[in-house]
């Protein structure tokens, strides 16, 4: 035992971990090139992927050192044939300053269909990504013909309660990097604010090339070129830093995590669907929870893991290391 309960998960940079992204599966309705390979994945076993008991087992747990938000995430977690009973589950959790607030990033495929039941489970928020407007740019990024299903649920996403409402693309050269302004005033249209994220090294088939990377100098170049943009203060441990749209009240985000790495702030803990505890989305270790949940682990000792997991942390993710070496699994199967 590391101490007394309920003293939180300080990691030894005095970082302190608020939010827990889950993923609820590697599976996932699209192919998006930077994520995962058309064929051949080697997906995970059914019976290794977590029960929404045993899910909501670890944020009980979790919740009590300290968790506060729950990111519900895969994989496509709208593919997760539980997704409705997890939401139901984590959102009765209480946490140190109120229920757990349980947010999700999705393609929006088939999201018309599921939100009525989210929303009535409790889900607060949405991020849905959405890369391109153009339907075959859409097929060869995705290798599935699906925009329209995706527009349709950031149209049901726009409808909605859920407030704020994010998109998220990454910006890929010559493949969406003309899109940026057209983006961004789709997403004013849905209101909605768009976040453009990097591209990183954490696709199946280690196809990343740094030199083809749109940083996000270039991506506040190309925004420049059409909008006023200022800074917007109190950023926070966000992985988004905010610009107003022409004097506001919209906002832009830009995630770079690889040309402007803001792991100094991290507040992020990750669990796979297959019950692996990881401390960083770069992370070359993980901590076996699935097997400490089925050996009957007290909920102690699924403290100590989390505790372990986070005194484990290191100050970054290294991409820029000489030594940096990319995780195994993918995106879909790390959870995003
Ligand atoms: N399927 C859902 C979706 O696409 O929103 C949730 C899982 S996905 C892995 C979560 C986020 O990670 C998405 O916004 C996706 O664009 C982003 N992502 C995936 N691979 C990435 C990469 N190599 N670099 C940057 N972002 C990536
Ligand atoms: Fe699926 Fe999301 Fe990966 Fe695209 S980024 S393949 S939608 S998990």
């Amino acid at each position: 035992m590391n101490g007394q309960t309920g003293t939180g998960l300080i990691d030894g940079f005095g970082r302190v971990h608020r939010d827990l992204r889950i993923s609820l599966t590697d599976k996932c309705s699209l192919r998006c090139t930077y994520c995962m390979p058309e064929s051949g994945v080697p997906w995970l076993a059914k019976q290794s992927l977590l029960s929404p008991a045993e899910i909501e087992r670890v944020v009980r747990v979790a919740a009590a050192e300290g968790i506060e938000t729950v990111r519900l995430t895969g994989g496509e977690p709208l593919i997760s044939p539980n997704l409705i009973e997890i939401v139901r589950r984590i959102t009765a959790i209480e946490g140190k300053s109120g229920p757990i607030e349980v947010s999700m990033t999705t393609n929006g495929i088939r999201l018309p269909e599921f939100l009525p039941g989210l929303e009535e489970a409790g889900l607060t928020r949405l991020n849905i990504s959405i890369d391109t407007l153009d339907p075959d740019r859409f097929r060869e990024l995705t290798r599935r013909d699906r925009l329209i299903d995706v527009l349709a649920g950031i149209e049901a996403a726009r409808r909605s309660a859920l407030r704020p409402l994010k998109l998220n693309a990454v910006v890929m050269r010559g493949v969406n990097d003309d899109e940026v302004v057209d983006l961004v005033e789709f997403a004013i249209k849905h209101d909605a604010q768009m976040r453009f994220i990097e591209h990183m090294p954490l696709d199946i088939g280690h196809t990343w090339d740094r030199g083809e990377m749109v940083p996000r100098e270039e991506i506040l170049a190309s925004l420049r070129q059409s909008f006023n943009l200022e800074p917007v203060p109190g950023r926070g441990g966000a992985p988004a830093e905010l610009f107003s749209i022409d004097g506001g009240p919209a906002t832009v985000g830009v995630i770079a995590s690889v040309s402007a790495p803001f792991c100094a702030n991290c507040d992020r803990l990750r669990l796979t669907a297959d019950g692996q505890l990881r401390n960083c989305l770069f992370a070359r270790d993980e901590l076996d929870l699935l097997s400490a949940l089925r050996n009957g682990a007290s909920d102690q000792a699924v403290r100590d893991i989390f505790l372990a997991g986070v005194s484990g942390k290191r100050a970054g993710h290294g991409i820029d290391d000489p030594g940096f070496i990319q995780p195994d699994r993918g995106m879909n199967a790390i959870g995003g």
